[in-house]
Order: C-alpha cells, then sequence, then structure tokens
C-alpha cells in the first residue's frame, strides 16, 4: 500500500500505463468481490500471469501495487472499492466490469447507495466496457442499463432493504416471491419476470429486472444455450454461489473453457481467512466475516443448524465505520435457541441489540474465554483480524 501511494503521488497515470496491453477484469459490490475476485483470478491462472490485489486492497494505490507485483502479467483481475469504480473504469479501461451488488455499509463515510448508483451509471455509460451485472439488484440493474453491452445473470439478491423503491423514478418496487422467507411482497404484473419466477418492477414506471441471459438455478448454473454446470464449490452458503455463477460468466466472456474453471473453482477452500477452520488448543473455530447487514444475513445461512453455538464479534473502528446503529438493521432473532457470545469493542452495543431481540447471550471478552469447542465466530472487519492474530 506505501508503495502504491507513493507510486501514484510521483506518477499519476501510473494505473493506465501499467494496464496498458493486459486484458483487465474490475470487480466490484458492496459484498462478495473478495471471493468473486479470487475465483476468476484462479481461473484465468491456467491461462496466463493473473496481476490481482488478493488480499482486499481495492483502492488505487492497492491496485498499483498489485500491478507492480506482477509487472509481466497478461491479465488482471481487479476488486475495486464501489466509490472508486468510475475512476479506475476510466484509468485502466477495463475489458469486463463485474457488477453484483449494492447495500448499505459504512454508513458514517459512505454517500447515499442511489447516488453512488447514478455515478456508476453515469460512468459506464460511454465506457466502453463489457458489463456483467447482475440482475436481481435493481440498484445494479439500474446502473449497468447504461452501458453498451451487458450479460445479465441472475444469481441473487436476498437483502432488498434498499431496493424498495425505484432507482429511476422512487416509485415503490414489487417483487416476485422466490424465497419464501421474505413477508408481505406484492406480486409484479404478468410479463415483468423471466419464466424463472424471479423477479421485481416498479409500480410506477415499469422499469423492471432485465432478462437475465444466465441465471443461478440452486447448486447449477444454467447458460444462454440451456445447457447447465454445476458448481462444487468448498466454499459454503449460496452467497459463494451467486460469487461463482457470476465468476463463471466472466469466464465465458473471456472465451475459457468453463469445466477447467469449474474445477478451479471447487479447490478453493478460504479467502483471506474466511471461511478458514482454526484451532487454539483448546476450541476449534470456523471463522466468518460479516462487514454489513447484507453480510449478515448471508452468514446466518452458513451457520451450523442450532443449537450449535456462535460467537459474534464487533469492532467500530475506521476500517469497520464508527457507526454501529446498522446493528438495527440485521434481524438477530435468527440466533435465537443457541449459545450466543457477544465480543469485540462494542460487545455492549451487541448485547443490547441481542436483548432487544430476544437472544440469550453471554458477553466475554475475547476468543479465549469461549466456553464451548466447536464454534462458530461472525466478525466485521477489524474484530476478524484481530481474532486471525489471537490464533496466530
Ligand atoms: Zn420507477
Amino acid at each position: 500500500m506505501i508503495g502504491g501511494r507513493l507510486a501514484l503521488a510521483l506518477a499519476p497515470g501510473l494505473l493506465t500505463d501499467l494496464t496498458a496491453g493486459r486484458k483487465v477484469v474490475v470487480v466490484s459490490a458492496t459484498n462478495g468481490k473478495t471471493t468473486t475476485t479470487r475465483l476468476i483470478s484462479a481461473a484465468l491462472r491456467h491461462q496466463g500471469g493473473v496481476a490481482t490485489n488478493a488480499y482486499g486492497a481495492n483502492m488505487p494505490a492497492g491496485h498499483a501495487a498489485a500491478l507492480v507485483d506482477e509487472i509481466g502479467a497478461e491479465y488482471a483481475v481487479l476488486e475495486c472499492d464501489e466509490k472508486y469504480l468510475p475512476g479506475i473504469l476510466e484509468q485502466t479501461r477495463p475489458g469486463v466490469a463485474v457488477l453484483m451488488n449494492l447495500s448499505r455499509d459504512q454508513m458514517d463515510r459512505a454517500a447515499e447507495l442511489r447516488l453512488l448508483a447514478d455515478r456508476w451509471r453515469e460512468a459506464l455509460a460511454h465506457s466502453g466496457v463489457h458489463v456483467v451485472a447482475n440482475c436481481d439488484d435493481p440498484l445494479v440493474a439500474w446502473a449497468a442499463s447504461s452501458a453498451e453491452s451487458v450479460t445479465w445473470t441472475a444469481c441473487g439478491q436476498y437483502w432488498r432493504e434498499d431496493s424498495w423503491s425505484c432507482p429511476r423514478c422512487g416509485g415503490p418496487v414489487d417483487y416476485a416471491v422466490r424465497d419464501e422467507r421474505v413477508e408481505g411482497v406484492r406480486q409484479p404484473s404478468p410479463g415483468t419476470w423471466s419464466p424463472d419466477g424471479a423477479g421485481w418492477a416498479c409500480r410506477e414506471c415499469g422499469f423492471a429486472r432485465p432478462e437475465p441471459e444466465w441465471r443461478l438455478d440452486g447448486d447449477r448454473v444454467v447458460a444462454p444455450d440451456g445447457g447447465s454446470y454445476e458448481l462444487s464449490l468448498r466454499l459454503p452458503g449460496r452467497a459463494n454461489r451467486s460469487n461463482a455463477a457470476i465468476a463463471l460468466v466472466v469466464c465465458a466472456c473471456l472465451g475459457l473453457a468453463l469445466e477447467p474453471a469449474l474445477a478451479r473453482f471447487a479447490e478453493i477452500t478460504s479467502v483471506a481467512g474466511r471461511y478458514l477452520t482454526v484451532e487454539d488448543g483448546r476450541r476449534s473455530m470456523r471463522l466468518l466475516l460479516a462487514k454489513n447487514p447484507a453480510g449478515w444475513l448471508e452468514a446466518f445461512d452458513v451457520l451450523r443448524p442450532a443449537p450449535s453455538p456462535v460467537a459474534v464479534s464487533i469492532n467500530a473502528r475506521g476500517p469497520d465505520g464508527t457507526d454501529t446503529s446498522w446493528l438495527w438493521d440485521v434481524d438477530y432473532r435468527a440466533l435465537r435457541g443457541r449459545p450466543v457470545y457477544a465480543m469485540g469493542e462494542r460487545r455492549l452495543d451487541l448485547a443490547v441489540r441481542l436483548e432487544a431481540a430476544g437472544v440469550d447471550f453471554e458477553v466475554v471478552q475475547n476468543v479465549g474465554d469461549l466456553s464451548s469447542d466447536r464454534i462458530d465466530v461472525i466478525a466485521n472487519y477489524t474484530a476478524f483480524q484481530e481474532i486471525r492474530r489471537y490464533v496466530g
């Protein structure tokens, strides 16, 4: 990072120089961008050298450092912070931009999401980049629909609290019921969604989910020709199936053979420490990262079933966002009926939230105080790094 910052101070046009002549893929989203970047890089490594910011340094200094590290690599796969996407598109001129989801995150410093989607939309309009976009997220669909060429991919978006109103006109958005756990959803009028029964549409202006060419269906990715590919991932949960589906579509856009790409995906068991099971001599802990409400929804999806214990660790430092009011956007009732431990610097904020949700819990100082021997640990960013340091 320091090297990247210095280099950009000396040579502001460096990213353009370092990406010239390379095949560049840029990946952006609120959640899943590190994993998707890793999956695409793994598939491309068998075609040629790949420069990538594998550890989530996803702003320009991190990009510069990653590109310099692999100066001769034919490909560059760059995870990009949502705010920096317009600048990175302009400076790196990627062949493919991958856009997955937008939801509330780091509310003390992030722009309002609809403004962010508008900025993406403006940046994509005359960029010439081919976009691979998740059509199940209305904000992403709005941003990507300004691009000249888009491969729409239906890979799901279970978090809807940021897209109940239309990004185009502000009218109410209706969703088709695909997930029976989402309550109170009105069906859009017929003809506004695809035959697979998923979809959304604005009740006022008709802006609706674009027809997907590719879609995720359970464990399979269905191609435009009707053929399908089975995901045999070792990474858990539906969020990772979504990540793998969109990564596979990127591979198809780059002309890669897809069966070998799937085999590369299946080799990955953890990404930057996430999903890793670690031991500290007394207990075995599976580490799950959840940084924002949408991420929590996906973390609940991969927990071992109750009564398996869960520890939750929350910090509120710069990288986490200093505003913890988002704790009230997560439905912690999902944790009832099992031992729950509240940890981290903001464990008392968390305790108040858990109490309001009717969850029984115990407040502990750190993972050394956990009295269970096999436990899932969900932590936000700096809390996650602290646990990794604790277990060495
Ligand atoms: Zn509308």
